[in-house]
C-alpha cells in the first residue's frame, strides 16, 4: 500500500542504475565511477588533454559494483504483487553490451541461488505469494519468451530450433497479445529454469551464424497472471514483460555495412522508439508515440495507464567505456 501511495506521487516510471564491477583479468587503474549516494552518480571524465571533469546523475537509486543480485532484486518485490493484483509491469534491462544487462536478468551461465537474476526471482515470488493467497485466490501463470530482432518476431519456445516467426495483435477482447508464441505453463522454478534454458539455446543457435546476435536483439519474457478470487469469482488478469534490450552502443555508421548497418539501424531506432513513450508517458502527454518500433507495440498495454515500469540501466566503470556511459545515463535521465 504504501509502495503504491509513492507511486501515485511520482508516476509509475522507475529508474535504477547498476555498476558493475571490474571483471576478473581485466582490472583497470582508473574507474570513471566516482560517489555514489542514495539516488546520485558521480562520472569522472578524464579528457584527451588530462583534465578532470565530473558529471553528476540522478535516478530512482544507484547500485553500486557490489551489490548482489538479493539487493537489486529487492526492491522489485512490490511490482511483483501488483501483477497478482491484475496490474501490468515492464522491466528492463538498458546498457551498451557487456554492461551486465544479462546478469541483472537472468544471471551468470552457472546459476546458484544466490546468482540468479531478476526473472528467477520474479517468478518465484509469484509462485510463493500465489500459494499464499491460495485460500481467497486461485492463479494460473503461464510464460512466453520472444525475440525482436531487425523488427521481426520469433518465438524462443520451440522445441525444434525452428526459426519461427510470430506476429503482434491487437484486439479489443484480448488486447496486446502473440497468439502464435508458445504459451506454456509453470508451476515452479525448475519449470522455469528449463524453459529458460530452450529460449537461451534458440537465441544460441543464431548466434554462431550471425555472430552474437543475443547482444543485438531484445528478448521478451512476458508472464500472464490469471486470478480468480474465490468469494466473489472476480477475475484479474496481469501480465509482466521481462526485457533483456538489444546493446545500446552506438555503431559508427562509416565502419560497418550490409547486414551489421541493417541491426545497428533497426536497434536504434526500437530503443529510440522505447525512448520517446517513455518519455512522453512521464511528461504526461496526450499522445504516445507506441506505433513506431514492434518493442513498444509488444509493450503497449504495459508501459503508461496503470502499468508499473522499472528501468535497470547498466554501465560499466572502464574508462574505454566513458562515452557509452555518458549517453546511457543521458538516456535514462531523458525516461525518468
Ligand atoms: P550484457 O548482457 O549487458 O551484454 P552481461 O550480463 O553478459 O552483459 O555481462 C558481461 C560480463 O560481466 C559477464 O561476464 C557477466 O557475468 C559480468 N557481470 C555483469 N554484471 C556483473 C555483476 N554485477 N557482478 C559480477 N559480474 C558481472
Ligand atoms: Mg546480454
Amino acid at each position: 500500500r504504501l509502495y503504491n501511495q509513492v507511486q501515485d506521487l511520482k508516476g509509475n516510471i522507475r529508474v535504477y542504475c547498476r555498476v558493475r564491477p571490474f571483471l576478473p583479468g581485466k582490472p583497470s587503474s582508473f574507474s570513471t565511477i566516482g560517489n555514489i549516494e542514495d539516488g546520485t552518480i558521480t562520472i569522472l571524465t578524464h579528457s584527451k588533454n588530462g583534465k578532470e571533469g565530473r558529471k553528476v546523475f540522478t535516478f530512482n537509486k544507484v547500485f553500486g559494483p557490489a551489490a548482489t543480485q538479493g539487493e537489486v532484486f529487492s526492491d522489485t518485490q512490490p511490482l511483483i504483487r501488483s501483477v497478482l493484483d491484475g496490474y501490468n509491469v515492464c522491466i528492463f534491462a538498458y546498457g551498451q553490451t557487456g554492461s551486465g544487462k544479462t546478469h541483472t536478468m537472468s544471471g551468470p551461465r552457472e546459476l546458484t541461488d544466490e546468482s540468479m537474476g531478476v526473472n528467477y526471482r520474479a517468478l518465484n515470488d509469484l509462485f510463493l505469494l500465489s500459494k499464499q493467497r491460495k485460500d481467497s485466490a486461485s492463479y494460473d501463470i503461464y510464460v512466453q519468451m520472444i525475440e525482436i530482432y531487425n523488427e521481426q518476431v520469433r518465438d524462443l519456445l520451440v522445441i525444434d530450433g525452428s526459426n519461427k516467426r510470430v506476429e503482434i495483435r491487437n484486439s479489443s477482447q484480448n488486447g496486446v497479445n502473440v497468439p502464435e508464441a508458445n504459451l506454456v505453463p509453470v508451476s515452479s522454478t525448475s519449470d522455469v529454469i528449463h524453459l529458460m534454458n530452450i529460449g537461451q539455446r534458440n537465441r544460441a543457435v543464431s548466434a554462431t551464424a550471425l555472430n552474437d546476435r543475443s547482444s543485438r536483439s531484445h528478448s521478451c519474457l512476458t508472464v500472464h497472471v490469471h486470478g480468480k478470487e474465490l468469494a466473489s469469482g472476480t477475475i484479474t488478469r496481469g501480465c509482466m514483460h521481462l526485457v533483456d534490450l538489444a546493446g545500446s552502443e552506438r555503431v559508427d555508421k562509416s565502419e560497418v555495412v550490409g547486414e551489421r548497418l541493417k541491426e545497428a539501424q533497426h536497434i536504434n531506432k526500437s530503443l529510440s522508439a522505447l525512448g520517446d513513450v517513455i518519455s512522453s508517458l512521464a511528461q504526461k502527454n496526450s499522445h504516445v508515440p507506441y506505433r513506431n518500433s514492434k518493442l513498444t507495440q509488444l509493450l503497449q498495454d504495459s508501459l503508461g495507464g496503470q502499468a508499473k515500469t522499472l528501468m535497470f540501466v547498466h554501465i560499466s566503470p572502464d574508462p574505454e567505456s566513458l562515452g557509452e556511459t555518458i549517453s546511457t545515463l543521458k538516456f535514462a535521465e531523458r525516461v525518468s
